[in-house]
């Protein structure tokens, strides 16, 4: 493939200030590590580009004739904000605290992907919403580069390859083997819903009965089809089992104690965020393009699809722990309970802060569905913050987000009118 063409295909993709390069590591860093897992685990040869200054999306470029490899776009911004989130679950905000700023990343994630998508005037309003009125501002350093210091251990690796291994982890096929693993076996995928069906137990009758429908109707267009939410699954699957044979390797290698728990417990963090970036990305894809009819529903059911995933993501980081330590696959009934015990007691401890985030992302995508909010009333409180005393955050945070519009050409009205304020 001609290199200028490859050129001009990611361009069109990721905005015209955007740069895209080999990703850059320091010595000791696992990357390297991690791309020959990942071709050992999937058997393709991947093409990563790291790009800066462009949205918070990791994503493959489709096929292209006559390139064998695959073509996967690494974006900075998608692993800051997700570092970001990282944060509120490690520091141990209050619940509140939390909810609000959950709510705003969420924002903030749903308007730039609004750009990509050429969305200015909904765009401009995600963000006024996700700044105005804003109190805890995060520090304003480079989250990246501090978080590049930490030591090379479980956490890093999870923390910085998660999104990248999950991407990678889409290029294996879904066969009938693993339609056939026990607990991707149509009948577990129905009963994960039934369960899935008992926490969403406010869905109206008619509501629980289509998704059952949908489960079950073999058309991969739906967020709920099985096969869809295999084909994620193993995606996921994948990504862990990249992540944990490296990091097992290069600890072990270091003689350092390899820590099960702490992996699991990184990969509980990052998958519940991935997946929530990944819902950012679906609203503003409704917001671009408002479903009609039947479609519409799929964005009602599609909280009951991740649940469905996250609850096999979960499912498998059992079998890893029970296994963890022993030669043998076959699991022993005692090493299962106490695996159940260890992620039952990790659950516990999360699942406050994980309710936490999913209520700032419900906040988020209830102001993406209804748009009640009037651009008047968004405008005349960014005017008044923009004239407080924290006045130059806001301005800093507009401007950027004025100059990352303008590399997609957006031409809006309200992104005119923002920066007559800015
Ligand atoms: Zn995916």
């Amino acid at each position: 493939m001609r290199k200028e063409f490859l050129h001009e295909l990611i361009k069109s993709q990721v905005g015209s200030n955007a740069t895209w390069s080999a990703y850059h590591y320091i010595k000791g860093d696992p990357y390297p590590l991690i791309l020959q897992e990942a071709e050992k685990q999937t058997g393709v040869k991947c093409d990563i580009y790291w790009v800066e200054n462009g949205v918070p999306s990791t994503f493959t470029l489709s096929a292209i004739q006559g390139y064998a490899n695959r073509v996967v776009l690494w974006h900075s911004r998608h692993l800051e904000l997700s570092f970001y989130l990282r944060k509120l679950f490690i520091n141990g905000d209050p619940k509140e605290i939390i909810i609000e700023l959950a709510e705003r990343q969420c924002l903030i994630a749903i308007a730039e992907l609004s750009l990509a998508k050429k969305n200015g005037d909904f765009a401009v309003k995600a963000f006024l919403k996700s700044i105005n009125g804003q109190g805890i501002f995060n520090p304003h350093h480079d989250i990246l580069l501090d978080s590049k210091l930490e030591p090379i251990d479980e956490s890093y690796f999870v923390a910085w390859f998660y999104g990248l291994a999950h991407e990678i982890g889409h290029a294996v096929p879904l066969t009938d083997e693993i339609r056939n693993y026990p607990f991707l076996t149509d009948e577990a995928m129905n009963e994960a819903l039934e369960d899935a069906l008992l926490v969403f137990n406010y869905y109206p009758e008619h509501i629980k009965k289509e998704a059952r429908n949908r489960l079950n109707s073999n058309k991969k267009k739906y967020f709920i089809e099985k096969d869809h939410i295999r084909s994620e699954v193993i995606a996921d699957l994948t990504a862990i089992n990249i992540l944990y044979n490296s990091a097992l390797r290069t600890i072990y290698q270091s003689s350092n104690k390899f820590d099960i728990i702490t992996f699991v417990l990184e990969v509980i963090i990052m998958a519940n965020l991935i997946v929530l970036l990944e819902r950012c990305e679906k609203m503003a894809q409704y917001a671009a393009k408002p479903p009609v009819d039947e479609k519409k529903l799929d964005y009602v059911l599609m909280p009951i699809a991740y649940y469905i995933r996250i609850g096999k993501i979960y499912e498998y980081l059992e079998i890893l722990l029970a296994t963890f330590g022993t030669n043998t696959q076959k699991i022993q009934k005692k090493q299962m309970k106490a695996a159940e015990a260890v992620m039952e007691q990790l659950f516990d401890q999360y699942e406050p802060v994980i309710g936490a985030i999913d209520s700032g992302l419900s906040n988020a995508m209830k102001f993406t569905f209804n748009q009640q909010e009037s651009y008047d009333d968004l405008f005349n409180q960014f005017s008044s913050d923009v004239k407080s005393k924290s006045g130059g955050y806001f301005r800093l945070q507009a401007k950027e987000f004025c100059r990352l519009a303008d590399s997609y050409g957006i031409a809006s009205k309200q992104l005119e009118l923002l920066k007559k304020i800015i």
